[in-house]
């Protein structure tokens, strides 16, 4: 089924051609006819499967003709669990808006930096994509309003209400119109994401996309034993013997994030670290070079490890395991997306040795151990 068939206009099926987008993903196909008739919805389906474009455009569409707001009342609410996910589906939104004969004015909101530039910037906006506290915040100032909040989407809801949100959450909700539509998302289906969506969705249509087979069947993984001392030079001369260009390398703390890229930058290859001492200037900055391809490597904690999409990462490397199998599927799940292959590699010590069968366990899959002894690591 090809986009045309979707109800969307001929000025966004235009720059999604532009965009690449050749047909749409399931979740899109299912979701954009649903939001165009403002039914609410329960998406179930998890970042990597196209879940962002399947509720930006129709919003688009809904949003593109209708008469502007008063002054600082958004249309379109979007709840966000971090400030990257915030920017990035913003990004998102502000992509499609400019093809619109009429742009559509988008902002995102979100904490760890000051909040006057975003006060004036939300003069005009019609759709707004927030994390929950700055909102609040601004809500306090009065900066902005949400009495004529037509659509609400919350993404990642799961991921809001595991990391707290829910006071907020329901403190936004309370200032919402009573009629609207509302859209959520959430990877999972669980008691707690069942709690809202019986008090915020009024006979919604439910969808669900069962994607991670699929998506990690795409990812090639590999496992190499390395000993500790030698975990630095095995990292050097994967990267460069297989020209890695751009690897992202998961660390397990900010310490040995800035140790591996200190090694790298000393070795001549670029790289930079994201973890969360790191300002959000400075972690947004850094994201934005390895996304135009400007930096070769990202070494980053598990801050980065959810919801950030960046497109075309062919490696991942795993310096040091994380704790949950849970986590190692949601690391090696930033490859292998799109519908394009992708590389994930776990260097392993012989004390990580136990925790990577459990992790295979949990993941049902096993990987042959390969064996690095024989490699000569002089000069990496
Ligand atoms: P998301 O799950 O929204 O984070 O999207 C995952 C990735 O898929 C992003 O890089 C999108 O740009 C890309 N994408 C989404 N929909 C399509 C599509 N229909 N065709 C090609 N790429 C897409």
């Amino acid at each position: 089924m090809p986009f045309s068939s979707l109800g969307l206009s001929d000025s966004l099926l235009k720059s999604l051609a532009e965009q690449n987008y050749a047909k749409p993903y399931p979740i899109q196909q299912e979701a954009i006819p649903v939001i165009l008739k403002g039914n609410d919805m329960l998406g179930i389906a998890k970042t990597g499967s196209g879940k962002t474009a399947s509720f930006v455009l129709p919003i688009l569409e809904r949003l593109r003709e209708s008469k502007p707001s008063k002054s600082r009342h958004v249309k379109a609410l979007v709840l966000v669990p971090t400030r990257e996910l915030a920017i990035q589906v913003e990004e998102v939104f502000s992509l499609f808006s400019s093809s619109l004969p009429k742009t559509v004015k988008t902002l995102a909101v979100y904490g760890g930096v000051s909040i006057n530039p975003q006060m004036m910037q939300l003069q005009g906006v019609e759709i707004l994509v927030a994390t929950t506290g700055r909102l609040l915040d601004l809500i306090d100032s009065n900066a902005v309003n949400l009495s004529a909040v037509e659509i609400l989407v919350l993404d990642e809801a799961d991921k809001m209400l595991n990391l707290g949100f829910k006071e907020e959450m329901a403190k936004i909700f309370a200032l919402l119109p009573a009629k609207r539509q509302n859209i959520l998302f959430s990877a999972t289906l669980s008691s707690d994401i069942n709690s809202i969506t019986d008090i915020l969705l009024s006979n919604p249509t439910i969808i669900e996309i069962k994607e991670e087979t699929t998506s990690l069947d795409l990812i090639k993984q590999s496992a190499y034993l390395v000993s500790e001392e030698r975990k630095g030079p095995f990292l050097r001369y994967l990267i460069i013997k297989q020209q890695m260009d751009p690897v992202l390398v998961f660390v397990s703390s900010t310490n040995r994030a800035e140790a591996v890229v200190h090694k790298l930058l000393k070795n001549g290859i670029k790289a930079a670290s994201m973890h969360s001492q790191k300002s959000q200037g400075a972690r947004t900055d850094v994201l934005k070079q390895f996304k135009d391809g400007t930096l070769r490597v990202l070494v980053a904690t598990d801050l980065a490890s959810r919801g950030i999409d960046i497109q075309f990462l062919p490696y991942v490397i795993n310096y040091e395991l994380p704790r949950s199998p849970k986590d190692y599927i949601h690391r090696i799940g930033r490859t292998g997306r799109a519908e394009s292959p992708g590389e994930a590699i776990s260097i392993i010590n012989p004390e990580e040795m136990h925790h990577f069968k459990i992790i295979q366990k949990k993941m049902g899959k096993w990987l042959t151990l390969i064996h690095t002894d024989d490699i000569n690591l002089t000069g990496f």
